[in-house]
């Protein structure tokens, strides 16, 4: 196999990165993994890593499962491929649909599929606007989104997210969407207990609907926790609110689960954590654990009726709708996750375990907050806690932890400067701990460096 100095050659001639600074990246070489197993990554130079980000917040099953392997080798040998277009499907398509159904919120029994959370977000996009054509109320084309939500990168899903730095680049977002404010309270809730914050947002939301005219706005998509946006817990009182506003006003809601879907949460959605009853759904990711690309989306029952009785054929699909490989992933996933009870451990056992460690993260005087939900946290670099003032941003103090943190061992996301974390719902109490330990001591170097730079 090639030497690590030709990948990096190659790689540096010929492969255009996503989210990648390329002249950055080419002057200090691409870090090259090789080789993955259980929650642990090794790289070209054989340095093992504990994945603390299950990939891209994807390999919830842990790496190197056999049983997702095997499924998905067994499905190409017995059919490798057909499409799912013109009156055909196959046999793991249909049962991924009725595993699916049982897994999700009761009001979710159809589901279509795509090749990511992107293509889903996408095809929501069209979804939403057709159900209000079948409706009678072509005028509902309005969708409200989020600053600082992420969606994906295709056009539809790149506009519905709230990232300046994406909207800057190719003339986004689209027309017909309008962002409103996040629910973070460490950076935007001042002096407001974090309940009065949330309900606050919800209402500044429903008056931004008001003000637009509910009659013209089709649906709202949000994260139930904002994953890239940093893993953005929102205040208790901001979803029950917000999605009892909704219904009054009749908006459907859409719930991006890329990332909290299918357990990440401690509960299989969630929408459930967050005690919304969404009309939507969009998932990818964790459905087969990063194992072969799929999204999906879920439609509720109210939705399903119109388009089953008044529509006829939804124009739009993928070459991979319903990709017989990814679906074999899947079914071995939720199989893992039920026999192994994953979403149950990460309710009650790693995730509690963890928190109970991680919270100490916010003793540190350069730590303002550390958050986590079952498997997904953060915490958030302060010059000051009280004030809650920031680095400046030419201190980069979120790269900087994020070199320290790979080269002692351990993947964590940097989003400006809050590090997140979302490891494998198989994560041991030991590999816990070293997740922490590698955490504090990241910490402890990030302080001294930001000290000796001033
Ligand atoms: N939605 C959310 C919440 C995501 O986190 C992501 C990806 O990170 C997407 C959508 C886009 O998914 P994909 O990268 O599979 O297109």
């Amino acid at each position: 196999s090639n030497s690590t100095a030709e990948i990096r050659r190659l790689d540096a001639a010929h492969h255009l990165h996503p989210f990648t600074n390329t002249r950055e990246l080419n002057a200090r070489g691409a870090r090259v993994i090789t080789q993955s197993s259980g929650v642990y990554l090794q790289d070209s130079e054989g340095n093992r890593i504990l994945d603390g980000m299950s990939g891209l917040w994807c390999v919830n099953a842990g790496h190197g499962r056999r049983d997702i392997i095997d499924a998905v080798s067994r499905q190409l040998e017995e059919l490798t491929f057909y499409n799912t277009f013109f009156n055909t499907t196959h046999p793991s398509v249909a049962e991924l649909s009725g595993l699916l159904s049982e897994v999700t919120p009761p009001q979710f029994n159809y589901f279509h599929y795509t090749g990511s959370g992107s293509e889903s977000n996408d095809t929501i996009f069209r979804l939403v606007r057709y159900y209000w054509e079948l409706e009678g109320k072509p005028e509902k084309s309005i969708f409200i989104s989020r600053r600082g939500g992420y969606h994906g990168s295709t056009v539809a899903a790149a506009s519905l997210g709230g990232f300046g730095s994406m909207h800057k680049q190719g003339g986004l977002p689209i027309a017909g969407i309008y962002h409103a404010p996040s629910p973070d309270w460490w950076s935007y809730g001042g002096d407001m207990s974090s309940d009065e914050f949330g309900l606050h947002v919800a209402h500044q939301t429903l008056s931004l609907i008001d003000a637009i005219g509910s009659d013209r706005i089709g649906a709202m998509i949000g994260e139930p926790i904002m994953g890239a946006g940093g893993v953005i817990v929102p205040p208790k009182t901001y979803w029950p609110a917000l999605s009892a506003g909704l219904k009054e006003r009749d908006i459907l809601l859409i719930s991006d689960e890329v990332i909290c879907g299918f357990g990440r949460t401690g509960e299989w959605f969630g929408c459930e954590l967050m005690g919304t009853e969404p009309d939507f759904l969009t998932m990818a990711k964790g459905i087969t654990s990063g194992y072969i690309p799929l999204g999906a989306v879920g439609v509720s029952d109210r939705v399903a009726k119109v388009l089953l009785e008044k529509g006829g054929e939804f124009a739009h699909g993928h070459t991979y709708s319903g990709h017989p490989a990814a679906c074999a992933a899947a079914i071995a996933t939720l199989k893992i996750l039920r026999e192994e009870k994953l979403v149950d451990r990460v309710r009650t056992d790693i995730g509690p375990y963890l928190k109970q460690k991680w919270k100490t993260l916010a003793d540190h005087p350069i730590v303002g907050e550390a958050v986590i939900e079952g498997l997904i946290g953060a915490f958030q670099f302060t010059k000051d806690k009280s004030s809650r003032k920031g680095f400046d941003e030419d201190a980069r103090i979120g790269m900087i932890a994020r070199e320290h943190s790979f080269k002692n061992g351990l993947v964590m996301r940097a989003v400006g400067d809050r590090m997140v974390i979302a490891p494998p719902f198989t994560l041991t109490h030991e590999e816990a701990d070293e997740l922490v330990s590698i955490a504090q001591k990241v910490i402890e170097l990030t302080y001294a460096d930001a000290k000796s730079n001033g």
